[in-house]
């Protein structure tokens, strides 16, 4: 997206834009601070002899006994089976939310990783967990197979993606976990089960997003499609015009989803088509978005307490219309790279309060004139799996993100209050508040989820302080 600090500047973003307004107002916002509380980075070493952990926005840390990189699955029973303690599997540490911290033990599936076994007819291929979405398509690409959808991203593990309900943009689409059509999973006694929907069909719907409180996935066999090119489009337009096209647009295009650049007024809108053209790449500078966002935080921080020459000065450097248009292999386009860290809380919410919920979430977010990150909408079809936050039906998904090192308290006391209104469920690798309780009432297979982990996981091995929270109140211990 071009804009760019420096065109913000011609575009007034220096002295000419304050001119006439009350200098007071400004020198008062000149001195807010947005930094968040307690931000470090880089962190301090480990004590010596363990390791530090962190996720990818740095706000999950721990410092675990150790990191225990099994080859096999036997290898792997057989640690858990001879330890106690704590055991957290983790993928790539793209969560936001606490399913991975432990004093104990992490295990990391990095090297279960790449295509086992695969059969061309069914189009059915077998995966070790650890296996990055990325290295899987470009796997598939080469034997003319592809993935469905992918996330926005393509880093993530498949055992990472799964266990947390990982999606993509596309109303007809459903969340990446649906792929899978079996696994293997190493369990807190050390066994090792191979689970599809036929030898079991309980342990099949709850293992596919099981936030690894069931035990340790390593394996995978997946579902999925003949390799396919997409057509996408990038266009920057008003917001208005955006909120009246989405739910034609997002039933109309195989993928679709929007950005809402807070204060501005203006959105970006992105469309994926299936086609057979021709591939036609479009060369798009990997700078630009960090430009584009240090751009829009120097909005903010220069004209935050401005909002209509804030809006005037952005709206001028921004560019308006399509801005991308190319045609590449499906696994090229879907993902890109996300070069600013963040903080992120996203839920999902019934689609049939769609409309409301885009309009009401623009005005509680301008009205907080330190946002400056886009916010994230997209929708998402049904499936089947206990705890998948789109097994009550299509749903919206709305993404409202917070600069890596700024507060983000916000998420929490501006907006999921009122996701909760809407019988929203929380993406459960972003962040959010909820306790066993709320959860409950939001999954019908509540518990009896809770009931098949405490069967496979008697002493709670599993579990660490953020899973208490989600598994265990009065009703389930
Ligand atoms: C920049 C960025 C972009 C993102 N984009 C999207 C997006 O477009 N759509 C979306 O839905 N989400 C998105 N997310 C969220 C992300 O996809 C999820 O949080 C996902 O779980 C991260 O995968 P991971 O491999 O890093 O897993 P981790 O965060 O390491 O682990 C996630 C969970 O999976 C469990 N787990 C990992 N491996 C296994 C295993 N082998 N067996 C059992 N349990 C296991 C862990 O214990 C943990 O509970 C994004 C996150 C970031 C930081």
């Amino acid at each position: 997206m071009a804009l760019s600090r420096r065109k913000l500047m011609l575009m007034g973003l220096g002295a000419g834009a304050v001119v006439g307004v009350p200098a007071v107002r400004h020198l008062s916002w000149g001195g807010q601070n947005f930094e968040r509380a307690g931000f470090s980075d880089p962190l301090p070493d480990a004590p010596s002899g363990e390791v530090r952990w962190t996720n990818w926005s740095g706000i999950q840390t721990s410092t675990p006994q150790q990191i225990f990189v099994p080859k096999t699955d036997e290898g792997l029973a057989e640690h858990i089976a001879n330890t106690t303690g704590q055991i957290r599997p983790v993928g790539s540490g793209h969560s936001f939310t606490g399913l991975v911290p432990t004093e104990d033990v992490i295990v990391d599936l990095g090297r279960m990783n790449g295509i086992r076994d695969y059969d061309l007819d069914k189009k059915i291929v077998t995966v070790g967990a650890g296996t990055r979405l990325r290295v899987l398509a470009k796997e598939l690409s080469k034997l003319g197979l592809g993935l469905k959808n992918m996330p926005d991203v393509d880093v993530q593990t498949l055992g990472g993606s799964f266990n947390t309900a990982t999606h993509g943009a596309g109303l007809t689409l459903t969340a990446i976990h649906d792929y899978v059509i079996g696994f293997k999973m190493v369990t807190a006694e050390g066994d090792i089960l191979t689970v599809t929907e036929e030898s079991n069909s309980d342990l099949f719907a709850a293992g596919k997003v099981g936030l690894g409180a069931l035990g340790v996935i390593t394996e995978y066999t997946l579902q999925v499609e003949s390799a396919f090119k997409l057509h996408k489009r990038l266009s920057i337009m008003p917001v208005e015009d955006i909120l009246d096209m989405t739910l034609d647009a997002a039933q109309t295009h195989y993928g679709f989803e929007w950005f809402y650049l807070p204060g501005t007024g203006q959105g970006a809108v992105l469309s994926y088509d299936r086609t057979d053209e021709p591939i036609r790449r479009q060369a798009v500078n990997k700078d630009e978005e960090i430009e584009m966002m240090m751009g829009l935080k120097e909005a903010r921080d220069k004209l935050g307490w401005a909002p209509s020459i804030r809006r005037r000065v952005i709206n001028k450097a921004l560019p308006k219309g399509v801005i991308e248009d190319q045609i590449d292999e499906s696994w090229r386009l879907l993902s890109t790279t996300r070069p600013i860290k963040f903080n992120e809380m996203e839920y999902h919410i019934p689609i049939e309060h769609a409309k409301d919920a885009m309009r009401e979430v623009i005005k509680r977010l301008d009205a907080r004139k330190e946002i400056f990150f886009p916010i994230e909408i997209r929708f998402v079809a049904q499936d089947t799996a206990w705890l998948s936050p789109f097994n009550h039906g299509p749903s919206i998904s709305i993404a409202v993100h917070a600069y890596h090192d700024e507060d983000y308290d916000y998420l929490f006391t501006d907006f999921e209050p009122y996701y909760k209104k809407l019988n929203g469920r929380p993406h459960w690798g972003k962040l959010h508040s909820l306790g066993a309780k709320e959860l409950r009432a939001l999954y019908p297979r509540f518990n009896d989820f809770n009931a098949l982990r405490r069967s496979l996981d008697p002493n709670g091995r599993f579990l660490n302080a953020h899973l208490e929270k989600i598994f265990l109140d009065e009703k389930s211990v």
